[in-house]
């Protein structure tokens, strides 16, 4: 081990002898460059160089904005906060003129008016670079870099930086993830010595189970622009568009033994949708950041390992936005120094390669400005042709129940900047009549033609197999909405404006009922449902459907309906605390005047269940899916304000579990819990406990004989694919194939058991992104939710387990002793969008005891 790290050392004194010391700012910056002395630098702010300790978020805003006040080239805006409450900012960097201009420069750039204006070229509109540092709040070099690349725009006295600012418009966003950032460098900072130490073993480079990489609760910001179910992409996108870049450079890092990578990516694996002129602007820029790397002998590379495919990424949403969006990679010190395979990696070694690369940028783009310029204005002009191409001319969206859902899924599409229309007659498609209440229509002739179609595409078919990421996010899918292509449109009636979500109208509830009601389909019911369990209001719900007169009018109320009869509560403001509840959450309360129905159970029926109080436990901790996790509780916690305890799987051997009534378990490795914790585990759901277990965890339910459903093994999914006749070249594609990066199926779903209350509908599309395959259960009435015989819907799986999975079960429950197991290999509530099931999660947590499916065997 000596003689290793002396040939490290001597890598290190050989190569990279200008990493020695913390450098001051101009080290990072291009020699001979006049600086205003009024700018602030950012060690004098700070108190050390940058490079020599991690920068929190509160020292970076702290100098941002002092340099603003110092400055008239930097306008700072407060994007919104983050879910701790940090602010996200943007520094907009022009000339004083231009900045005091910068709304109507902006408004003149907008699509709409590109799109009608056709004499206009378009060259006269300054240029829009945005610069975008660490989403991944534990790739922080690029943070750092961004006070640097602020302070030389900021100072700089030449000419040449003058000019520049006259024409464009720099915007740069220091800390895409304020919250990662600072959990980051908290653990760094906490577990960084005196000495540097660069062996990749120490606990600084290894951090706890929710990284730094991921926001708050534990999200992939980089996952997150296209699906926006996070603050911080909803308050960046907006800026997003009104800025609408025409390059946008996405700082990150890497492995700590890469070197360093621009795009363009692997180009088999641009997404179609994707111009093939981005590119060749792709690649054009890509020789400026190549000569700022080879003038100091760095290692770079391009056009392997990284893809542009899935938009919902910082380098990729603007590709699909009418602008180049560019993914940056430093290979990461993680921590101040680290040793690797290229020799001794510091901190500052990083720093400085971001640097260079955003002044690349900079540089290429403005050298390039015309032809980006109009490169944007042929991107949104062939909208309308291409949209004159298509076989269809719309999408018609509807949904007849969850109002909640669908308006979610069309603000959504406002966000992106999407036109849609609400209908002012029913129209009648394919023997199908949309009903104006319930139905809006997204035209494909509008300049966001491109984002529609990534938007609602259910591509299975793609030139290469290998993916990156996911590669099917069909969004309607995902919130399991109807949606169908319009082909002809004659008698579609649609409004002159585009919808705008509806003020909440006030809804009124008279305060004598015999009892009140309320319909499981609303997305928020499972919120409501809680907070009058924990008021201490009885509960009932109702397990089978009935035929009741509401205000004078006769109503059908399915399956999951939860009653609230007067005759059984036990506490005196019980009708206020009800009342109140369902008017905070906008849902309808009905209320009933007897206990006689006109058709099917009467309200003091034995088939209407009480319901308990519950009380959510999550086993975390390392080797659990901080990813899953947090969608879970992204999903109980912050939607349905459901308090989850979140115990380490490390921890759970100390916990008394016979305190809590679930216990839920996302996809991770278990393999490390001991017999005792098995038994404990075990004998717990046998007297009663609920347990929930999502792939993985599922997969060790069952070998545990918790769960009584088989699972293929890893060998049956092996021997599937047919190797013979390959050579070694394909073995990259041999694994793509065996791989499931992230897709979308189809599921017939049992309506009528108690873990699918709230659906009116069969089919349920379930998002997979791993191989692990349930057999179905070779007892009745446990699975609740099959694959069909023909079930991908949307993205990349090979046939052969496309097939394998057919028929098979997706969601599978039964009795344990007086416990419940419910299990899926599937991820319910994905990337905190997946609104279509994540109700099944809701209905394992509070309907758990009204199904019983015993399986003794
Ligand atoms: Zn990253």
């Amino acid at each position: 081990m000596l003689v290793r790290y002396l040939r490290f050392f001597c890598l290190f004194a050989t190569f990279f002898a200008i990493t020695t010391q913390a450098a001051s700012v101009e080290k990072y910056l291009p020699a001979g460059h006049n600086y205003k002395n009024e700018i602030l630098k950012p060690t004098e702010s700070l108190g050390f160089g940058i490079g020599e300790r991690h920068v929190r978020h509160d020292q970076l805003l702290n100098y941002l904005e002092t340099i603003t006040e110092q400055s008239e080239r930097i306008q700072l805006t407060e994007m919104g906060r983050t879910q701790q409450l940090r602010k996200q900012i943007l520094l907009t960097i022009s000339s004083p003129e231009n900045l005091s201009n910068l709304d109507n420069i902006l408004a003149a750039r907008s699509v709409n008016l590109l799109e009608k204006n056709d004499d206009n070229n378009g060259t006269g509109e300054p240029l829009v670079i945005w610069l975008g540092y660490s989403v991944h709040g534990d790739e922080i070099s690029g943070a750092n870099a961004a006070m640097i690349v602020a302070y030389h725009l900021a100072a700089s006295q030449e000419e040449a930086v003058e000019d520049l600012l006259e024409n464009t418009i720099i915007v740069i966003e220091p800390s895409l993830n304020p919250d990662g950032m600072d959990r980051f460098v908290n653990w760094v900072s906490t577990h960084r010595g005196t000495t540097p130490n660069s062996d990749p073993n120490h606990i600084e480079h290894h951090q706890g189970w929710k990284t730094g990489r991921t926001n708050h609760f534990g999200f992939d910001l980089n996952r997150d622009w296209l699906l926006l179910s996070q603050k911080e992409s909803i308050n960046r996108v907006a800026y997003f568009h009104r800025y609408q870049p025409n390059v946008l450079g996405d700082f990150h890092e890497m492995g700590a033994n890469g070197s360093y990578f621009f795009q363009p990516g692997i180009p088999s694996r641009t997404h179609p949708l994707t111009p093939k002129k981005n590119t060749e602007l792709t690649q054009l820029l890509a020789t400026y950041h190549a000569s700022a790397l080879d003038k100091s002998n760095r290692l770079y590379y391009s056009e392997e390992s990284y893809d542009d495919f899935y938009y919902g990424k910082g380098s990729t949403y603007p590709d699909i936005n009418g602008g180049i969006g560019i993914l940056f990679e430093q290979a990461s010190s993680r921590g101040m120094q680290q040793a690797t395979d290229n020799g001794l990696l510091t901190f500052e070694y990083g720093i400085q390669n971001h640097v260079f690369t955003s002044l690349s940028t900079i540089e290429g783009a403005w050298k390039n400005s015309d032809k980006l310029k109009n490169y944007r204005r042929d991107f949104y002009k062939q909208s309308e042709n291409l949209a004159k191409k298509e076989k269809f001319s719309g999408y018609l969206i509807s949904e007849d129940d969850d109002k909640y859902r669908l308006e979610v899924f069309l603000s959504k599409l406002k966000q992106h900047q999407i036109n849609v229309y609400p209908l002012t007659e029913d129209f009648r498609l394919e023997g199908k009549v949309f009903s104006r209440a319930h139905s809006y229509y997204v035209p494909l002739a509008q300049p966001k033609y491109r984002l529609i179609k990534a938007l609602f595409g259910q591509g299975t078919n793609f030139q290469d197999n290998t993916f990156y990421d996911v590669s099917g996010w069909t969004m309607p899918l995902a919130m399991n909405l109807e949606f169908h292509q319009v082909g002809r449109t004659w008698g579609l009636k649609l409004a002159d404006n585009v919808w705008s979500k509806p003020p909440v109208i006030p809804l009124t509830v008279d305060e004598n009922a015999y009892a009140y009601a309320f319909e499981w389909h609303h997305f928020m019911s499972p919120k409501l449902l809680n907070e009058l369990l924990n008021k201490n209001i009885q509960v009932k719900v109702a397990t089978k459907p009935f035929t009741a007169i509401v205000a004078g009018v006769k109503k059908q109320f399915k399956t999951g309906t939860v009653i609230v009869p007067a005759g059984i509560q036990v506490t005196k403001d019980w009708r206020k605390n009800l009342i109140t509840s369902s008017y905070k959450n906008a849902i309808e309360l009905d209320a009933l005047s007897t206990g006689l129905t006109i058709a099917g159970i009467d309200l003091g029926s034995r088939s209407l269940k009480l319901l308990t109080p519950i009380k959510v436990l999550l086993v975390g901790g390392k080797g659990v899916s901080q990813y899953e996790a947090a969608e879970i509780l992204f999903y109980l916690d912050d939607t349905l304000n459901i308090p989850v305890t979140v115990v380490e799987k490390q921890r759970l051997s100390r916990i008394d579990l016979s305190q809590y009534s679930h216990v839920i378990m996302v996809d991770g490795d278990y393999s490390d819990l001991s017999i005792k914790d098995i038994n404990k585990v075990t004998t717990w759901v046998k007297q009663g406990g609920v347990i929930f277990g999502q792939k993985r965890a599922a997969k060790w339910l069952s070998e545990k004989e918790i769960l009584k459903v088989k699972f293929a093994s890893k060998e049956q999914i092996e021997q599937m694919f047919d190797t013979d006749n390959l050579l070694y070249k394909d073995k990259e594609a041999l694994a793509g194939r065996k791989r499931i990066a992230g897709a979308i199926f189809d599921t017939s779903l049992d309506i009528s058991h108690p873990i699918a209350y709230g659906y009116n509908n069969e089919k349920l599309p379930l998002f997979r992104n791993s191989t692990l395959i349930m057999d179905f259960p070779s007892s009745p009435f446990v699975a609740v939710a099959t694959y069909t015989a023909a079930p991908l819907m949307s993205g990349y799986t090979d046939q052969t387990l496309v097939n394998r999975l057919a028929n098979n079960a997706a969601i599978v429950a039964h009795n344990v002793g007086h416990g419940r197991v419910i299990a899926t290999s599937d991820n319910l509530a994905f990337r905190g969008y997946w609104h279509g099931s994540a109700k099944i999660l809701a209905n394992s947590v509070f309907f758990a005891k009204v199904f019983s499916t015993p399986m003794d065997k």
